[in-house]
């Protein structure tokens, strides 16, 4: 029986709930999809929480990536066919056994880019895609700083920047997150939550700064990521995991005349030729072992409030997967 994870309203991870489904027949240009693996990312919790605005009144699916097999297609868009290995990253509708969507959300999966790997990576991996080709595009030889270095993002960001030639410093809770940092090509990484990591990261760039900051963090580490910028410097404030970082004003610019910019990835993926030419990019680093997705044991898609209630305690590291 197919199922999907529901949140009725918006609350706290224990009112996520188990409910049989009836996936609807694909209408014109939409593909019916099995799911095979699904990625959990932070944004599932900004939309459980209601912190981001719910697109339904209740009875909300959240997730937002998965992978997976098309089991049936509509009339229209003849890219897919029965059978074929799908990935995709839209938002919610992520968190069940199968889904209808459409077709021009849907890439193909490469036969060497396993379906666990798309699914920890399709909407974290085209996020770095994006941060650091277009928010703030890196040059070989640049210094730049990403907190959060031992989650989903941030592990993918630290090995994309070093097989760019970038020397990219991380910031990560606690020893055993900043070792996992420096496995995923951090040059240095500096534990936030003890000591002064913008004392730490001056005393790295002899006094210089950074010439870009992807700040997913928020509130605690807004206006340290500014002070840390080195003249005309970016700062991609990207997510909020501890808060949206309201206290953040215009003025705080002027400090080095500093860029900043607030993207979003589903901006990027409207565009189909970005998705597909983004996507082939992604699976090409995957597959030459360029960029490790570390999915960790996958946890059953109808356990996923244990696995959010870990990610809101920061226990997660890397990629985390759901398996229907
Ligand atoms: P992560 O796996 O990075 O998990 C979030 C991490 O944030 C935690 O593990 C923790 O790492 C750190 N953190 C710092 N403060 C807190 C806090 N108060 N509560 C919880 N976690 C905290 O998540 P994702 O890889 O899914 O996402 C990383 C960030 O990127 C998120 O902010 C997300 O919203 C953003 N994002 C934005 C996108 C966009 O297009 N704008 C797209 C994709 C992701 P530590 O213990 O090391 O501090």
């Amino acid at each position: 029986m197919a199922y999907a994870i529901v949140a009725p309203r918006p609350g706290g991870a224990e009112i996520l709930e188990r409910r049989d489904i009836d996936p609807p027949r694909p209408k014109n240009g939409e593909v019916l999809i099995r799911h095979t693996a699904i990625g959990v990312n932070f944004i599932d919790v900004y939309f459980r929480t209601g912190s981001y605005p719910w697109p339904v009144e209740r009875d909300l699916v959240l997730g937002s990536e998965g992978a997976g097999v098309v089991e049936a297609v509509g009339e229209g868009f003849t890219e897919f066919k029965p059978g074929d290995r799908v990935a995709y990253t839209v938002p919610n509708g992520a968190y069940a056994t199968h889904r209808t969507l459409p077709a021009a959300a849907l890439v193909h999966l490469p036969e060497n880019v396993k379906d666990e790997q798309a699914a920890g990576a399709m909407l974290k991996g085209l996020t770095v895609h994006y941060l650091i080709h277009h928010s703030y595009a890196v040059q070989k030889g640049d210094t730049v700083l990403v907190h959060a270095a031992a989650g989903g993002v941030g592990q993918i960001a630290g090995q994309w920047l070093k097989a760019k030639g970038v020397r990219a410093i991380g910031t990560a809770g606690g020893a055993k997150k900043c070792t996992l940092a420096k496995e995923a090509g951090y040059d240095a990484v500096i534990d936030y939550n003890s000591g002064d990591w913008v004392e730490e990261v001056k005393k790295l760039t002899d006094g210089e700064g950074v010439a870009a900051v992807y700040d997913g963090v928020g509130t605690d580490t807004i206006l340290g990521s500014i002070a840390v910028l080195r003249r005309f410097g970016t700062l991609v404030s990207f997510g909020q995991a501890s808060g949206a970082p309201d206290q953040f004003r215009i003025s705080h610019l002027a400090s080095n005349s500093l860029r900043l910019t607030r993207p979003t990835l589903f901006h990027h993926t409207a565009s189909r030729d970005w998705l597909t030419g983004a996507a082939a990019d992604l699976f090409a680093v995957i597959a030459e072992g360029r960029v490790r997705i570390e999915t960790g044991t996958p946890s059953p898609l109808d356990k996923v409030a244990e696995v959010h209630a870990a990610l809101e305690a920061r226990k997660t590291t890397g990629s985390t997967i759901l398996m229907p």
